[in-house]
């Protein structure tokens, strides 16, 4: 079976433009914890900071799967898109369109493990 590349490539690029807009919304939470002792609190303190760091993980892997999509969408330019990267047999549909920038197939993936 064929992979529709197109149908692919239009997901990807989706997925792209909702994570530069996720990455760009969540710039508030990512910028450093304001150490302003009269207006927050100890505690709420701590708070903001755990969330900054909580933000900060979200950002890098967002940012991974930003990698990981640029590297999907040449994948795509040069027809190898869809196919394992390992026995070089295409990959189930279902598990592309689940997981757009996987490079395994589930047999391989297993492997893996
Ligand atoms: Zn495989």
């Amino acid at each position: 079976m064929e992979t529709d590349l197109k149908f692919y490539k239009e997901r990807l690029k989706e997925r792209r433009e909702e994570l530069v807009a996720e990455i760009e919304s969540a710039k508030e939470s990512t910028k450093p914890v304001e150490l302003d002792q009269a207006s927050v609190g100890r505690l709420s303190r701590m708070d903001a900071m755990q969330a900054q760091e909580m933000a900060l993980a979200l950002e890098r892997r967002k940012k991974e799967e930003l990698v990981r999509i640029g590297s999907a969408m040449k994948r795509i330019e040069t027809e190898e898109y869809g196919y394992c990267i390992d026995c070089e047999e295409p990959i189930a549909p279902k598990r592309l369109e689940f997981l757009l920038t996987v490079l395994t197939c589930v047999e391989c993936a297993a492997k893996r493990e």
